[in-house]
């Protein structure tokens, strides 16, 4: 069954709890903030600590244009650590989009630490590359056009959250260089522990009965959703703009996921959103 589309002058002027609320959970990089150079530089300055042949400050430019092809595959910060080192190696991006999953564990295990240990290590390569140098940090992380825009003009009574595998500081950060005024109690990152589907359960949970709008690039993530079904009355966007491929979001249409074009608040209120999943 279909539902009719949202009709975006009926929700909540005034603030008015008559009507639904739209909330929206925005994934951050790939939906937000293109950060695929800086996550690339990041794990390949966090490499350099535990493997002698990656040394220089910064990996070769055409590392780096190879590291944004396989981005679609990288899930948490730490992996690009494990993809820098695949890729020094002379592994070919385009077979990594489809082997990167296995081969993690195994750069993982070269390492000689562990996921956690990873996660940490990348975490304060990018604190002091934060602290050292702010400005070439910050300019490695643009948001995308108009993002500012629409963050700072949604209308009153959206609810609007960051649902991110990206540390909250990282995010904050970004979002303030940008002009951009976000609560910062509704950053929902990588320091809480929870996944994606357990914030947008508590999120249901502040906000019942309100349609909630998952906004993420990633097709992994978007399936973990379609696969639960306490999560069905979600409504799932792919943000195409993002990091993800041509397959995936054909993938996607098939899933009767929203290919959402472009961060527009009509689009994604205005979506005919289909609940027969
Ligand atoms: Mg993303």
């Amino acid at each position: 069954m279909n539902r009719p589309p949202a009709e975006p002058s009926r929700f909540c002027s005034g603030g008015n709890r008559n009507f639904p609320c739209p909330v929206l959970a925005l994934d951050f990089d790939g939906v937000l903030c293109d950060s695929a150079r800086e996550t690339g530089i990041t794990g390949w300055k966090a490499a350099a600590t535990l493997w002698e042949d990656m040394a220089e400050p910064l990996p070769p430019q055409s590392l780096l244009e190879s590291y944004c092809r396989v981005r679609p595959v990288i899930e948490t910060g730490y992996e690009a650590i494990a993809m820098m080192r695949l890729l020094k190696d002379g592994e070919d991006p385009e077979e990594l989009l489809d082997t990167f999953p296995h081969r993690l564990y195994e750069a993982v295990a070269r390492s000689g630490t562990d996921t956690a240990g990873l996660k940490r290590l990348y975490g304060a390569v990018r604190d002091r590359w934060l602290r050292e140098n702010p400005q070439e940090w910050l300019s490695l992380s643009p948001l995308y056009p108009g993002t500012s825009h629409v963050l700072n003009g949604l209308p009153a009574g959206t609810g609007c959250y960051i649902v991110t595998t990206k540390q909250e500081r990282f995010v904050a950060r970004l979002l303030d260089h940008q002009g951009v005024h976000f609560d910062a109690e509704h950053i929902f990152g990588l320091d809480r522990g929870m996944t994606k589907e357990a914030v947008v359960r508590r999120l249901m949970a502040h906000h019942p009965g309100d349609p909630i709008h998952l906004i993420e690039d990633r097709l992994a993530t978007l399936k973990r959703f379609l696969a639960r079904p306490d999560l069905a009355a979600v409504r799932l966007h792919m943000a195409c703009w993002g990091y993800n491929t041509q397959a995936e979001r054909r993938e996607a249409m098939g899933l009767k996921i929203h290919l959402l074009k472009a961060l527009s608040l009509p689009e994604i209120l205005n979506t005919e959103y289909h609940s027969d999943r």
